[in-house]
């Protein structure tokens, strides 16, 4: 199987170099943006607000000729200085994802705005002697050799049996610089069987506080809402934030404009503000993504199968009064994780259908108990059959019977009502 995967260091670029990058990274908006407007302006005449059909739709759009890089370069002569690679794989970029506005996948793409303070830029083409381990040097076409943190080789990366595809820099909004090597290897993958063994299933039902509650009854270990328990900081900080760098008059009173909006004006206070908050941020969604990918390989190394829910949690987060947990879990990203590490471990992830109802089956006999819809029920007993449940570990357990429903009879089947497994990002 074709295995697709990244590795990514962080750069420490010298000053000369940190400039080159941004230097790079805004000529690629430029040259983005430029396309953008151009492309926009052909769809807005032959495209939009006509009686076509999708297919019609892509038939003209692929007769569009978009500008070429050349003829940018002329109007614009500083693009001379940086690589042209990466320009080119911008339009490139932006030529996908006209195409997958049109075939239905994405909204039409934004223009790219420098306020964001998060950049980043392709290059499609790599030196042949751009990494050397021994020295810790990444050498960028047009910048030369930057040195990058010292951590350690995962094993995987032999750069004798794998291919990079390409190398992405990231300036991300705190203002350290970040290299993604795209690689690909053909690796053999072991056949996902299932020995019949129960033991080796597990359930997991999300739980907005405790992360999820398994078919054990065992909360998730470890977890902890990390943005809440920040939060008090990033409140401290948002709020230093907000009284940097606003136009003052001579009373030293501040200055509003005509809709009453307070003036910003730059200033290297506001600058050291914003960094602040952009840390911890950036800290708060690390431990989260650490912790999840640490469960995530736990999982994959304990169980054969796993068995999740599949949630809209934007939808749950309207009716409930502790939506921040909701967005703190971050389960969608969990199940990715789940999808991404069952590749290499022999784990089949098995996403149960949106409209299973697992809360309110009884799991000793399978008495659909509808009271059980509302949230507050914690505990209930079965009218049918008398058992007591717990309403979590009720649903988990739910949710591991139908898995092993799915094992048993391997052909997708409407009988069970699951949907299949995670396609995850890697393959
Ligand atoms: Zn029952």
């Amino acid at each position: 199987m074709k295995i697709k995967r990244a590795l990514k260091v962080r750069l420490y670029p010298t000053p000369e170099q940190l400039n080159k990058i941004k230097q790079t990274a805004g000529c690629k908006r430029l040259v983005y943006n430029h396309c953008l407007a151009h492309k926009n302006t052909f769809y807005e005449c032959n495209i939009k607000d006509k009686d076509l059909t999708d297919e019609e739709k892509l038939k003209i759009y692929n007769t569009y000729q978009p500008p070429k890089i050349v003829d940018v370069k002329k109007e614009f002569p500083f693009l001379k200085d940086v690589s042209y690679k990466a320009l080119e794989q911008c339009v490139q970029d932006l030529f996908k994802a006209f195409l997958n506005f049109f075939q239905g996948r994405a909204d039409k793409p934004n223009f790219k705005k420098k306020k964001y303070h998060h950049d980043k830029y392709r290059e499609n083409q790599i030196p042949v002697d751009f990494f050397n381990w021994n020295e810790r040097l990444i050498k960028l076409p047009k910048i030369g050799y930057v040195k990058f943190a010292n951590r350690k080789l995962p094993k995987w990366f032999n750069l004798k049996h794998i291919k990079p595809k390409n190398l992405t820099v990231e300036i991300v909004p705190s203002g350290r610089v970040f290299v993604s090597i795209s690689c690909e290897y053909e690796a053999s993958t072991a056949d996902k069987v299932w020995n019949g063994d129960e033991n080796q299933v597990i359930g997991l039902d999300f739980s907005p506080a405790k992360m999820f509650v398994d078919s054990n009854g065992n909360i998730a270990p470890d977890y902890k809402p990390h943005k809440q328990l920040h939060n008090k900081r990033l409140k401290r900080l948002k709020r230093q934030l907000s009284r940097r760098g606003i136009l003052r008059d001579e009373h030293n009173k501040p200055v509003h404009d005509d809709k009453g909006h307070l003036i910003v004006v730059d200033s290297n206070n506001r600058e050291k503000a914003r960094i602040k908050v952009a840390k911890l941020e950036e800290h708060i969604v690390n431990c989260r993504k650490d912790w999840q990918w640490k469960e995530a390989l736990r999982l994959c190394r304990s169980y054969e199968a796993v068995s999740v829910e599949s949630l809209t949690i934007k939808n749950m987060m309207q009716f409930s009064r502790n939506a921040k947990n909701y967005v703190d879990a971050s389960w969608g990203m969990f199940g990715v994780k789940l999808g991404w590490k069952s590749v290499f471990y022999n784990t089949q992830v098995i996403e149960n259908s949106k409209w299973f109802p697992s809360s309110q089956l009884c799991h000793c006999c399978g008495y659909r108990n509808k009271t059980v819809k509302d949230l507050r029920v914690r505990k209930w007993n079965c009218p049918n059959c008398g058992a007591h449940h717990d309403r979590d570990v009720n649903a988990a357990i739910n949710l591991k019977q139908n898995a092993i429903k799915h094992l048993e009879t391997p052909i997708m089947g409407a009988t069970v009502g699951s949907t299949g497994c995670y396609v995850c990002g890697g393959h």
